[in-house]
């Protein structure tokens, strides 16, 4: 088989999901250098499916990218001490700002320029949360996507099998390569750091791009490529107006559906 290279998108986000242990700031805003800053989580439920590959092709590469401060090559010394190869972050003042787009655009050049075959992605970050970058890298590169994978089976050297995550089941999906694919949280677990792994790649050097390392056109990156324009934003807090007891009674049920068949909750 051929030599096939994987990139896995890897983005380091502060851990949303523990903010309750940090004080909010009075307007409502998270503190995030108290937050601390970890892998996404379903970036690394991407990193495995790549191992899995590698695994699978018996002869790859896996490639780490992220796009984000000098700090976020935290992030990818961890994927490589979980079992990355190497490691690429795209970071540079031209490129900050990026909103969705941009950030696609740019990711997009930087597995151009490392010769991906396979790209995969999280589904979705936990801070962002938009779920547009896999797919709008997909659109960039011209390549076909399969999002919401659970597993990713090899059927030659260049078709891969996907099995996709439906709301009320599961759909087989096959891709010539090269692809991009997202990747949920409900997939495999990625296998912790390795020991041997964290010495051999302790010292390591990770590759920085700048924007002219990537290429392109300028007015596609950071805010200059942005088409999205934050008019507003509001902190919304969700109060509870009152309560009803219910009872299992007939009448107190028949009044429940009702409630719920006139706000749209049930058809
Ligand atoms: P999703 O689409 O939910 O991510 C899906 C997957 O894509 C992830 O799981 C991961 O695999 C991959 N991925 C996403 N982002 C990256 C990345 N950076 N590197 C590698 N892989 C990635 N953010 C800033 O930090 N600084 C800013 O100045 C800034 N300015 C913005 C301005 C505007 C107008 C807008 C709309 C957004 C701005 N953002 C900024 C947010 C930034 O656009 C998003 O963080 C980024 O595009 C990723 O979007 P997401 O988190 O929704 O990712």
């Amino acid at each position: 088989m051929k030599n096939h290279k994987i990139a896995v998108l890897v983005k380091q986000v502060i851990d949303t999901r523990h903010t309750e242990q940090y004080s909010l700031g009075a307007n409502g805003t998270v503190d995030r250098n108290a937050l601390p800053a970890i892998i996404n989580p379903e970036d690394l439920n991407a990193l495995e499916q790549a191992i899995r590959l590698k695994e699978k092709f018996g002869n790859a590469e896996i490639i780490a990218i992220s796009m984000g401060p000098q700090r976020a090559a935290e992030a990818l010394k961890e994927a490589m001490y979980r079992g990355a190869d190497s490691a690429v972050l795209v970071s540079d003042r031209r490129v900050a700002g990026a909103d969705t787009l941009a950030t696609s655009y740019a990711l997009s050049l930087a597995v151009r320029k490392v010769g991906a075959d396979i790209v995969l992605a999280g589904r979705q970050t936990i801070d962002g949360d938009t779920a547009h970058v896999g797919p709008q890298t997909a659109q960039a590169l011209g390549i076909p996507q399969v999002t919401y994978a659970e597993d990713i089976a090899v059927e030659n050297e260049n078709t891969i099998t996907v099995k996709r995550r439906l709301d009320n089941g599961f759909e087989t999906v096959r891709t010539s390569l090269p692809a991009l694919v997202t990747v949920t949280c409900t997939s495999a677990k990625c296998r912790p750091c390795n020991a041997k792994r964290l010495l051999r790649y302790r010292k390591a050097d990770i590759t920085v791009w700048s924007a002219d390392d990537l290429g392109g056109d300028v007015m596609r990156f950071g805010l200059a490529g942005s088409p999205t324009q934050v008019i507003k934003s509001e902190q919304i807090v969700n109060e509870a107006k009152g309560s009803v007891r219910l009872t299992s009674s007939t009448e107190d049920i028949a009044r429940l559906v009702n409630q719920l068949i006139t706000n749209h909750s049930i058809e």
